[in-house]
């Protein structure tokens, strides 16, 4: 695959580039809101954040926000409003699920897509196995490299983006991506970690995920952090008979009902994972299944807009106010 090189920009307007869009997007009135990552309170932190106004955009850290953009911007983002958003790969590829699936309106987002090609260190699991570390769904990719930032328009709307700011400065050079060599590394530690589990017989592997399933205290972490669990009335809640309450560990139906709702849509975005607090390896198991899916239906979950998903989405006549109580 030939290497990705996309047109160095600066921006002399005392920011970032990725500040620099934010903000021409926000005075342009090409958007109402930004969803973008921030630096937290103790200055280590990324967190995330909504800005309506120029004079609120902080800095744009070059690291992943741990927190899902595209879960944010299906619970908190206002459904009639346009969105500028920041993110990862796997953000935009949950994005794009959810707007395949009517959670999100895609009309009324401009995605921003930041690489992970030069991600020195894994930070998840999940990113060690990943190998789709270039943002190609997004209207603008952007290439971080140090303290230069390469960007490409590639739809009308990333052109519309960029076009907006008058003080994105183009440079000589460019900055060039391999993302093969990176997918080659991820592919290499995928065939590790699923091997380890092919290798087993179906009883033996049986055995190894009841006996991490063991140590679940079904504290709904892995849900609740997963951009692509969007039910409001949850099969896995109090109120629904498919999961008894007030046991511990939870039956396997509560690990299999969440597997099979997103098997076909999981983007390995290691969430779920990151958020459980008995370090169950659940992404691995949903993005082993996810990889088995893909091969079965030739669908690769959220690098388009135009590919319908598979298993189809769940009727809007199923997506019922809950009271929110977990148990
Ligand atoms: S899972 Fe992939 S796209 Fe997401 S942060 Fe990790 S390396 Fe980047
Ligand atoms: S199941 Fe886990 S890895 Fe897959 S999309 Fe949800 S949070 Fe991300
Ligand atoms: S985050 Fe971990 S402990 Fe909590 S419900 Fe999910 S699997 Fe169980």
């Amino acid at each position: 695959m030939k290497a990705f090189a996309s047109k160095r920009f600066g921006s002399d307007a005392g920011g970032g580039v990725l500040r620099e869009l934010a903000t021409s997007a926000l005075e342009k009135r090409l958007v109402d809101e930004v969803l973008a990552a921030r630096t937290g309170m103790d200055g280590e932190d990324i967190v995330p954040a909504f800005y309506a106004s120029v004079a609120d955009i902080a800095p744009i850290p070059s690291a992943p926000c741990p927190l899902s953009m595209a879960r944010l911007l299906k619970q908190y983002g206002d459904p009639d409003k346009r969105f500028v958003v920041i993110g990862r790969t796997c953000d935009l590829r949950a994005v794009v699920e959810l707007c395949k699936r009517n959670q999100l309106n895609a009309d009324n987002l401009y995605l921003i897509g930041v690489d992970c090609v030069n991600l020195e260190e894994p930070h998840s699991a999940a990113c060690g196995r990943c190998e789709f570390r270039m943002p190609f769904m997004a209207d603008v990719v952007c290439c971080l490299n140090g303290g230069a930032t390469g960007i490409e328009a590639r739809t009308e709307k990333g052109r519309a983006l960029v076009e907006a700011s008058e003080n994105l400065v183009p440079l000589d050079d460019e900055i060039e991506r391999d993302a093969e060599r990176v997918a080659e590394l991820a592919r290499k530690q995928q065939k590790e970690e699923f091997d380890e589990l092919d290798s087993m017989s179906p009883a033996e592997r049986l055995h190894y995920w009841l006996h991490q399933f063991e140590k679940c205290i079904k504290c709904y972490g892995c849900r609740n952090s997963c951009p692509i669990c969007y039910c409001t009335d949850c099969y896995l809640g109090p109120r629904r008979p498919l999961v008894r309450r007030g046991e511990l560990p939870p039956e396997g139906t509560f690990h299999l009902a969440r597997l099979a709702h997103v098997a076909d849509s999981c983007v390995n975005c290691g969430r779920c994972e990151e958020a459980c607090p008995m370090n169950i390896p659940i992404s691995r198991l949903y993005h082993m299944l996810h990889q088995r899916l893909v091969k079965a239906l030739k669908y690769e979950a959220g690098m388009d807009f135009d590919t319908p998903p598979p298993l189809g989405a769940i009727p809007a006549e199923k997506l019922t106010e809950g009271e929110g109580e977990d148990g």
